[in-house]
């Protein structure tokens, strides 16, 4: 944990955020400024700034987290198709630096 993040502050319980699911390694919440009409966030409850700082034995948490995009997929009306996006580092438009996996569906993406 660390005291500044925001997604750690959430996780502590400190900052409303009403979790759509929880594991014991994760959380997803909603996005609280959604870029698509579905827009949720997948955080791991370990602080781990990016994708940069991910160590081998983080292996199964990183997994955890695709399993989680499957499982909210599931529990959506329809289980629509969706779109994930990591951005890690700055110039990457990473903005929270605590690792997060963007859920958006609800609308027609264009290719990468
Ligand atoms: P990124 O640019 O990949 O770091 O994305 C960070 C995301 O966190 C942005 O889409 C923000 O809208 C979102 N965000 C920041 N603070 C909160 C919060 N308190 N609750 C929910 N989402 C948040």
């Amino acid at each position: 944990m660390t005291a500044t993040c925001v997604f750690c502050r959430i996780i502590n319980k400190e900052i409303p955020a009403n979790p759509v699911l929880e594991t014991d390694d994760i959380i997803i919440i909603k996005d609280i400024n959604p870029k698509a009409p579905i827009h949720y966030l997948i955080i791991p409850k370990k602080h781990i700034q990016d994708v940069q700082s991910l160590h081998d034995q983080d292996a199964i948490l990183a997994a955890n987290m695709l399993l989680a995009a499957r499982e909210l997929c599931r529990q959506l009306p329809g289980s629509p198709d969706f779109k994930l996006v990591v951005n890690s580092g700055k110039s990457a438009g990473q903005c929270v630096f605590h690792v997060h996996i963007h859920f958006l569906a609800g609308k027609q993406f264009g290719e990468v």
